[in-house]
């Protein structure tokens, strides 16, 4: 049985970014790019009001202007504007030429085709062109993450294929002779499949989408033919012990995969199996859900950051503990599913009720992970590291 480090070690040492692939921007949130991204022009590309109301000419600053046209956002107007001379503009739209600054609507008073300007703002309205980019300019780095506000600024600059380190191929087989359908009632002696949608919505939140999940019998040859493939990530839901129906490891041994670790100091979870055949990568996760969970917070989530190429996140909180659930501290390490609010300005921490590892129902509302170990102190701070943003 190794330590939760040394099995976080070889995870790292066995892994690493996948090749790079240009990827439509509609599928690359959440990667790595593997180039920088440059501007293609001048942003604006020409100077533009940023508000509704009226360009005046020149640098005018008093008095009544004339009305000699209009200019709407994606117009482009030949009139120039000449002294005392003013047109009606909207926002976005393009800055006539000779025009100095914009009055907001608000600021004058129109009668016809006159304007009495009643208020100037030391504010021009002017995005001036290049003033967001200029040609050439390095807007994100080799090695910068896409997320929501990247990938606006490449559509904006029409970077619509971005290069990024790709996504992996992931296949889930969920064992189990006991499992049906969780659209089906379950006989006697069967259970519902929990794993697959946990799993799918795990990587889901990864912006991991590449998954090909079934579920299989405990039968050894069912099982070594639904994993052989190209997949880069084998994930194989229980089957996980020693009992006279765990084919996991047996199996990943008959494929040619060669088993790194088979047993981690670690609660719930200690069956969990890591392998490489190659570049491909597997695990063996134990079957209950909770276990899952924590097997795939504390080892399997690095492995894949590590194919996408994304920096390893695992910083611990130190968190007062407020409520909830009392933990039992125990020999080996434990990861106590728990709730992490604000009160009053501070993050505070709430275990979840937890009986055995096969209780889902506990789960929810999980959204941290507290680490505890037989030193660990019953009331007070314990340390905890955050599964996403609050
Ligand atoms: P195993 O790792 O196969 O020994 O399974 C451990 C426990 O987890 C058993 O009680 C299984 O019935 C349960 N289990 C295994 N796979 C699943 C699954 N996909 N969904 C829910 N429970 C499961
Ligand atoms: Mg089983």
């Amino acid at each position: 049985m190794i330590s939760l480090e040394d099995a976080r070690s070889l995870i790292r040492s066995h892994t690493g970014a996948l090749p790079s692939v240009a990827t439509a921007l509609s599928e690359s949130c959440g990667g790595i790019l593997s180039e920088a991204i440059l501007s293609d022009g001048f942003y604006p590309s020409g100077d533009r009001s940023t508000m509704d109301g009226y360009a005046i000419g020149g640098d005018e600053m008093a008095g009544t202007f004339t009305v000699v046209g209009e200019v709407a956002a994606g117009a482009v107007v030949s009139q120039e504007l000449g002294s005392h001379e003013a047109m009606r503009i909207f926002t976005g739209a393009l800055i006539p030429a000779g025009g100095g600054r914009v009055i907001m609507q608000e600021d004058v008073i129109r009668d016809g085709d006159e304007i009495l300007v009643t208020q100037f703002s030391e504010n021009r309205f002017i995005r001036e062109k290049g003033s967001e980019a200029q040609p050439g300019q390095i807007l994100l780095p080799d090695g910068a993450r896409l997320g929501p506000a990247e990938i606006a600024m490449l559509a904006q600059v029409g970077a619509i294929c971005p290069k990024i380190v790709r996504f992996p191929r992931i296949r889930h087989l969920a064992t189990g002779d006991e499992l049906v359908a969780p659209s089906s009632l379950p006989g006697p002696g069967q259970i519902r499949d929990t794993n697959s949608s946990l799993l799918a919505a795990l990587l889901s939140e990864m912006g991991l989408h590449d998954l090909h999940s079934s579920r299989v019998a405990d039968d050894p040859e069912a099982l070594a033919s639904l994993a052989e493939g190209t997949w880069d990530v084998l994930l194989i839901s229980g089957g996980a012990s020693v009992g006279d129906y765990d084919f996991g490891a047996e199996t990943l041994t008959r494929l040619g995969f060669e088993i790194h670790f088979s047993r981690v100091n670690l609660r719930p979870g200690k069956p969990l199996t890591f392998a490489t055949r190659g570049e491909q990568i597997a695990f063996v996760i134990p079957g209950n859900p909770v276990s899952h969970f924590v097997c795939f917070h504390v080892a399997i989530h690095l492995a894949l950051e590590r194919l996408c190429g994304r920096p390893e996140a695992w910083d611990f909180l130190n968190l007062e503990i407020t409520g909830g659930a009392p933990v039992q501290a125990d020999p080996r390490e434990t990861f106590w599913p728990a709730h992490v609010s604000i009160r009053e300005g501070n993050l505070v921490i709430a275990p979840k009720r937890w009986s055995t590892s096969g209780d889902t129902f506990s789960l929810a509302g999980t959204n941290a992970l507290a680490r505890v170990n037989a030193s660990s102190p019953s009331a007070g701070f314990i340390q905890a590291f955050l599964l996403h943003p609050l």
